[in-house]
């Protein structure tokens, strides 16, 4: 990997705690592993619960001194962090795909996209305005302020090893609190690499720390256990999301959950179909599917659903698997044998209840997965209730508005939705009626960091990005004085 980069210094195999870099204390490291190939790239420090819990000493030290800086130079320091990343925007990208496997393409495009958190949220830091209120009585005075809530943590997930970082880091400092990060163990090295650019770009010690660390359950029971943790922020599955609350209740912790979704992808028949298929395979084939956002269910209605399914067909046989080193990889390897084994599941029961394949449908040798679209898709299918998380694109038919709306909403989850249509009265009503966080209308790319990203149902409790991100790391305090 050191060999391919212009600063082989960002592959960094240690912690990042209280502003150094340490080892974990017990000695211990775990491999990391580039999924196109299956060797080991790095052995990263393996932090233990008490280590965890240094760095949130740490962050409590250092938090204060933080918080008591203007937000204009809160939020220079996150400008020079942007530049930072973006200046290494290639070595980023080239880390991120040996240790993800996504196309370097995306990765890149990743990069710049969570840089633009820390952009964005540095900005934001200098508009946290509070409220005056017309007092209750006539000697009343009120004011609203509003402060960074004090010590966060955040757990994230290997689907997007950088922004799903910047998205809690970037507004938690911008606000004025003080971060513990654990990055997956399956992509630490993107979370210390931001890290080392975080600290060159002047971020003070403790106010920002990386811990990776294999035992996830022990290091996310630390975090909600501590007395020092204030607020806690997690992406990954609802079902790790739903232990989190549970053990998070005990300290009454303030969360921000962005969980599991199941995204409906609705084609209408008076949609674009050129840009309903460019579209779907934005929005399925990204990251291999393995986006919380990725079309799960593609709906197509009768009138359309032949030339839809051609269209597609058509373009999803264009795709290229392969390293995402490469050039011209579309599609990299599935993180996990478990990955591949979850596409697989998903693709053997649709074609037992009635599903037949309309392209790809086979496993290619080491963690790769041919493109796969499957026809006659029924709600009854393991995929109507469940995200595969791999390329796998199951078709559904319907005939009417209201028959779609009912399907699309029959799920637990909330997070994104898509719809192709043209008729005005139509594209309003399915949008107010979708059960959905996010709508994408005529577009199968949401993700901004301008607009709130969040799920609602069993997707999520509050947002990211947008002037409401930022709200998640912040407290009002309502302040009553008598003349
Ligand atoms: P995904 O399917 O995206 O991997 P998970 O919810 O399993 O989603 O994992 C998301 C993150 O949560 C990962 O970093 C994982 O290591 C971590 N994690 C898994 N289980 C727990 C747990 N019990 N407590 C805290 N973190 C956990």
């Amino acid at each position: 990997l050191k060999d391919i980069l212009s600063r082989p210094d960002l592959v960094i195999e240690k912690a990042f705690v209280g502003g150094e870099w340490v080892d974990a204390e017990e000695g211990k490291t775990f491999d990391v592993i580039n999924p196109a190939r299956g060797d080991v790239i790095a052995q990263v420090a393996d932090l233990s619960r008490a280590d965890v819990a240094k760095a949130i000493e740490k962050a409590e030290e250092t938090r204060h001194a933080w918080a008591a800086r203007t937000a204009k130079e809160r939020a220079q320091i996150l400008r020079r962090w942007f530049d930072l990343l973006m200046q290494n925007q290639e070595d980023l990208a080239r880390i991120m795909t040996v240790e993800q496997g996504k196309p370097l393409a995306e990765a890149r495009g990743e990069i710049a996209y969570g840089a633009s958190f820390i952009e964005w949220f540095g900005e934001e830091a200098k508009r946290l305005y509070g409220e005056t209120i017309p007092g209750h009585q006539p000697d009343k005075r009120i004011t609203v302020i509003r402060q960074p809530i004090g010590v966060c943590a955040s757990i994230t997930p290997w689907n997007f090893p950088n922004a799903m970082i910047a998205r809690k880091v970037g507004p938690a400092l911008a606000a004025g609190c003080a971060i513990v990060a654990r990055p997956s163990e399956l992509t630490p090295l993107s979370a210390l690499a931001m890290a080392k650019l975080a600290e060159e770009a002047g971020l003070p010690p403790g106010v920002f720390s990386v811990v990776p660390g294999l035992d996830a359950p022990a290091i996310g029971q630390e975090f909600c256990e501590n007395p020092l943790v204030r607020k806690l922020t997690f992406t990954g599955s609802t079902n790790v999301g739903r232990i989190l609350l549970r053990q998070a209740a005990d300290q009454v912790m303030k969360c921000s959950m962005e969980l599991g979704g199941n995204a409906p992808f609705i084609v209408f028949d008076d949609a674009d179909l050129d840009a309903a298929v460019a579209g779907a395979i934005a929005c399925k084939f990204r990251n291999n599917g393995q986006t919380c956002v990725c079309a799960n269910r593609i709906y197509v209605q009768d009138g359309v659903y032949d030339a839809f399914a051609a269209k597609l067909k058509d373009a999803v046989e264009a795709l290229k698997v392969g390293d995402g080193l490469e050039d011209g990889s579309d599609l990299g390897p599935l993180i996990s044998t478990a990955a591949i084994d979850k596409v697989r599941d998903h693709l053997d029961d649709a074609l037992a209840k009635g599903g037949s394949v309309l392209t790809g449908g086979k496993a290619i040798e080491g963690l790769f997965f041919e493109p796969t679209i499957v026809c006659d898709a029924t709600t009854e299918m393991k995929v109507a209730t469940d995200e595969t998380f791999g390329p796998f694109a199951p078709l559904f038919r319907f005939t009417d508005e209201d028959e779609v709306i009912a399907m699309a909403n029959d799920t637990i989850f909330g997070l994104a939705s898509y719809f192709y249509a043209k008729d005005i009265s139509r594209v309003y009503k399915v949008a107010e009626a979708l059960e959905y966080g996010i709508v994408g209308i005529n577009t199968g790319i949401i993700s901004t960091e301008v607009a709130p990203f969040g799920g609602v149902k069993q997707s999520g409790l509050g947002r990211e990005g947008s002037h409401h991100g930022i709200e998640e790391f912040m407290e009002m305090k309502y302040v009553c004085m008598s003349v």
